[in-house]
């Protein structure tokens, strides 16, 4: 496995521990469901500020479920097959407020800590009315507090809007080879942007360090953030939902496949631990990663986690998805997908691009690189050898034109015009023909 990730050639891993159920403590506690239904009831309890101050229809922060049978169809020239069941697009490229998965976590740390904040401060109007943390009082205290993260990009611009909007003072470590357009944002936003030289994980000791011991700041740590984990798990009782709508069902006759782009980890690890709880076996779940980028696939098959980086392989984190140039897992994530990942898939920035151009034209949808990594995941399972021997392992092939398959979209509307026209173009002109 080490040869063909240093190869940087496509491979998919199948994870040999999975379990039935996920056994997950942080800190000396345990978490379990009952955290994702906390969560869940704490940001119902907020929708009437959602609804006024962040414009989110009934103050839900919720995407679409779409069916994409157009792409489907457009894949078997490309992949010399079809892909037998019912396929959707789980829409986070257009989520309000940050056009990303990271509106998820982001506004649901950000709501936390001002909690946290107005309880210190005995003000108990927080949850009182829409304008609950918008009360002059709490707004004068968030401004005597900043919000420190680093981010690759869309977490910062998630929290430097959600964040600038509450009332806290956001500061941003970056990369220096984070995307242009995503730092004149936050600097527009005015969010302080800081810039370092290294790769993710060094921004991370940064911001870190840059934190610590300063009094009001609180440190958003990717790497290790209980808070963004519930976050985004919110979004399995999400689909949940809606497969009930759609009258999906899941059970042993209709396996559910959910595929998520990676970086960190900690978006995948949070919807993984909730999809897993409620679906059990039923459900089969794949982490999707760059060539360039595969942390976590790397930091499972060595059973190493958060203890081995890319760089160890030579493996340079260059990759046009910015959003999942991540060469170091994070430890709470790396814990959670470890028992309930079925598998792992890497996937060439060419195939990306490719990808981007074909959504564009089968289905309307304008994706970030990124959030294209999820939609090779069922051609990995069907075309390729371990993938099949994973479905025939598992009896899936007898119903798999029942199967639903969601590939997470993770990002895309807030991506400006001509960089989405020039990714669009670059797709087009590929000579790649063959996946
Ligand atoms: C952050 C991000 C991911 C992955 O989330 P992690 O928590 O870093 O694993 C996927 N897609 C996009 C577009 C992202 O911004």
């Amino acid at each position: 496995m080490e040869n063909t990730l240093k190869a940087l050639n496509e491979t998919i891993w199948i994870n040999p521990s999975l379990k039935k159920s996920c056994s997950l403590s942080h800190d000396g506690r345990l978490l379990t469901m009952a955290d994702v239904f906390e969560a869940k009831a704490f940001i119902d309890k907020m929708a009437p500020y959602l609804s006024e101050h962040f414009s989110l229809a009934d103050g839900m922060l919720a995407s679409p479920l779409t069916p994409i049978s157009s792409f489907q169809r457009t894949l078997i020239t490309f992949i010399g097959g079809r892909i037998p069941g019912h396929w959707y697009l789980k829409g986070d490229h257009a989520l309000p407020i940050s056009g990303s998965i990271k509106a998820r976590g982001g506004i649901y740390t950000l709501l936390r800590y001002a909690e946290k904040l107005a309880k210190s401060h005995q003000m108990t109007n927080f949850f009182e009315s829409a304008a609950g943390p918008a009360s002059p009082e709490l707004t004068t205290i968030y401004s005597q507090h900043t919000v420190v993260v680093s981010s690759t990009g869309n977490l910062g611009l998630s929290i430097g809007l959600i964040g600038k909007s509450i009332g806290f003072n956001v500061e941003v470590h970056m990369s220096v080879d984070a995307k242009d357009w995503k730092v004149e944002r936050l600097k527009a936003l005015g969010a302080q942007v800081i810039q370092h030289a290294g790769d993710y994980s060094e921004s991370v000791k940064l911001g870190r360090s840059s934190a610590s011991g300063r009094p009001n700041t609180y440190f958003i740590d990717d790497e290790d953030s209980v808070d963004l984990f519930l976050g985004y798990s919110i979004a399995g009782l999400e689909l949940q939902a809606q497969l009930e709508t759609l009258e999906r069902p899941v059970d042993s006759d209709h396996p559910l496949f959910v595929y998520l782009p990676c970086g960190v980890g900690g978006a995948p690890s949070g919807i993984a631990f909730a999809l897993k709880a409620i679906f059990g076996e039923n459900v089969h779940l794949f982490t999707a990663e760059p060539t360039h980028a595969p942390c976590m696939l790397l930091g499972l098959s060595t059973e190493r986690w958060h203890n081995i980086s890319v760089s160890e392989l030579g493996i340079d984190g260059q990759t046009l998805a910015d959003g999942l140039a991540v060469g170091r897992s994070s430890e709470l994530a790396s814990k959670t997908l470890s028992q309930v990942l079925s598998g792992a898939y890497t996937v060439s920035d060419e195939k990306l691009l490719r990808m981007l151009y074909l959504m564009h034209e089968a289905e309307g949808i304008d994706l970030e690189p990124s959030a294209l990594a999820g939609l090779i995941g069922p051609a990995k399972l069907y075309y390729e050898t371990d993938g099949f021997n994973y479905l025939k392992t598992h009896k899936l092939l007898e119903v798999a034109e029942q199967a639903t398959h969601v590939s997470w979209a993770t990002g895309g509307i807030m991506v400006p015009d001509n960089v989405m026209a020039q990714d669009i173009k670059r797709g087009q002109d590929s000579s790649l023909n063959t996946f």
